[in-house]
Parts: C-alpha cells; sequence; structure tokens
C-alpha cells in the first residue's frame, strides 16, 4: 500500500478542492468514505514548517480524521485522534470539528529517510509501537473514548484496527500523500464498510477492489472522487449521499489561551508576576504566537 515515488509522476496537479463524499453501494450492503485533502496537508507542512515525512504522516492522518469527524453532526461535536508509536514524531494529534480540521506534532520537523523506494517512510517517523486514541465530543458532555494498539504505524492500517476494536466495523481503510521537497501533490484516503448482513458475493467483489484503492494518493492525484468511484464500482449501484467541503482551520483565539494559562494553576500564574515578565504563548496548531502582560495575568488572579 506504499505510494508512488513523485519522480514517477508527471502531468498537472488536479486542483479541485478538499471535500468529502459519503456513498453506499449494493442497496446499502456497504458504506463509503472517499476524502481529497491535499490543500490541508499542504498548509500542514507550511504551518508547521514540518519535513516530507511528518507532511506524509500528516495527510494520512487529516484524511482518517475527517471520515470519522464529518459524521458528527450536533453543534460543538468535535473529533479528537492522538497517534502515539514511539518514533521521532512524539504525539500527532489531529481535531476535527465537523468539516473543520486542524493537526500538530511534538516534533513536526523530525527528518526520517525516505524509503529505498522513494515514498516517504511514515511508520518510520511515527513509530509502531503505541497506540492510536480517538476522543468522540458529541458536544453535551460524557465523550466517547477508544483506544486500539498500533498495528505498523502507516496510519490506514492503524485506523482499520481501531474501527474492529472499537467500533466492531471490519473495514477497508486507505490513505495516502504523495508529497517531495516542501510539495503537495495528493493527499486523500477511502474507508469501506461491511454493513451487518451483507453477502459474501458483495464481499467478493469488494475483495477484488483492493487494488483500486490502494494506491489513493496517486489515483485521486488527477481524477475526480466522483469519477473514480463511478469507475471502481461500475455495476454496483453506486449511490452517492452527500459531497461536503473540508476546511484546514484553527479555532483558538486570546481567551482561549487566557483560559489555559489559568489552567496552569495560581502557583504558575504567581511566579509569572513576580518575574515581572511578559509572557508569550505559541497555539500549537496554528503557531500563533499570543503576549499576555502582567497587568492581564494579575487580573486574571483577581477574577
Ligand atoms: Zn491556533
Amino acid at each position: 500500500m506504499n505510494d508512488i515515488p513523485i519522480e514517477k509522476m508527471d502531468g498537472l496537479i488536479y486542483d479541485a478542492r478538499d471535500a468529502i463524499m459519503r456513498m453506499t453501494v449494493m442497496g446499502g450492503e456497504v458504506s463509503i468514505m472517499m476524502c481529497r485533502t491535499t490543500s490541508m496537508a499542504q498548509k500542514a507542512q507550511d504551518t508547521h514548517l514540518a519535513s516530507d515525512a511528518a507532511t506524509a504522516a500528516f495527510g494520512r492522518v487529516l484524511s482518517g480524521t475527517a471520515m470519522l469527524s464529518t459524521v458528527l453532526k450536533e453543534d460543538n461535536s468535535s473529533v479528537t485522534v492522538t497517534f502515539q508509536g514511539g518514533g521521532p514524531a512524539g504525539k500527532i494529534i489531529c481535531v476535527g470539528n465537523k468539516n473543520t480540521l486542524k493537526i500538530t506534532a511534538t516534533n513536526p520537523q523530525a527528518e526520517v529517510e525516505p524509503l529505498s523506494s522513494g515514498a516517504q517512510d511514515v511508520s518510520g517517523y511515527i513509530g509502531s509501537d503505541g497506540t492510536l486514541s480517538v476522543v468522540k465530543d458529541f458536544g453535551k458532555g460524557d465523550p466517547y473514548i477508544g483506544i486500539s494498539r498500533l498495528k505498523s504505524g502507516e496510519v490506514a492500517e492503524d485506523f482499520a484496527q481501531y474501527y474492529m476494536d472499537s467500533e466492531q466495523v471490519n473495514s477497508i481503510v486507505a490513505l495516502g500523500c504523495l508529497n517531495a521537497n516542501g510539495v503537495v501533490l495528493s493527499s486523500g484516503g477511502i474507508i469501506i464498510q461491511a454493513m451487518p448482513g451483507i453477502s459474501d458475493k458483495t464481499l467478493d467483489m469488494l475483495e477484488m477492489r483492493i487494488p483500486f484503492y490502494s494506491n489513493i494518493s496517486r489515483e485521486i492525484y488527477d481524477r475526480s472522487m466522483e469519477e473514480l468511484c463511478s469507475a471502481w464500482f461500475r455495476g454496483m449501484d453506486l449511490q452517492i449521499l452527500s459531497h461536503e467541503e473540508l476546511y484546514f482551520n484553527c479555532d483558538c483565539s486570546r481567551d482561549k489561551m487566557l483560559g489555559a494559562l489559568l489552567a496552569s494553576g495560581k502557583e504558575e500564574l504567581n511566579d509569572i508576576i513576580q518575574k515581572g515578565e511578559d509572557v508569550e504563548m505559541q497555539c500549537w496548531f496554528c503557531r500563533a504566537r499570543r503576549k499576555f502582560t502582567v497587568g492581564e495575568i494579575q487580573e486574571l488572579l483577581i477574577k
């Protein structure tokens, strides 16, 4: 399931917007989601001045998270996906708030040599000994938390394992990001899920088609998702249920940062006041820096 190395590609970059599509085939026996996250992966690389290996991981994690978060329609709902695999990445955290996503890593600039095939070494960056955790917050307390062991650190297999362990859904997951030298050519993914009562015939038809989806980043490089799905699922009664745009954006603000500062505790705040120096805080997701004066911090303590 490796991506094709960038040197072997030519042609135009397909400039469709990032989006997610939901579909069914065979009268609802199978549920399918597919997404394009090319612009988001590029923005993630630019925001964090990320290495190519980190960007390849970001592209895959953004795609997997988009397919989890856009399903939640409640106000204030969100999905937080955390990969912690013991590799140079440290933690990768991706938050999806309906159709808007943000992502960060402890070490986005850590370099990892590409594989001998030329593809980025995503599991070398993430590591494969650790966990994938998914927190679904429905916006009214009592979040759902699912944790599964990483299968390989390649991301797609780890999401498939998560769906099996935590949601008991048998899934085919393919995620890919085609990038090198600071440029993302394409990024996206597909999740194919068998609904209860699926027939053996349908399962066979899906498995026969695995070679189509397994090179997802190459496939969406120059073709629309509709075109691809129409070809891949020909003769399987493809129904497109929705097509929505995806956005890369951070929802941080001065007020939220002040809240985080307050949460660090009175002792910490008193220390800052005694030092008498302004404090600069940086958002881990969008890298925005905000300055707070000693006066503002004093006010915070009084409140
Ligand atoms: Zn931010």
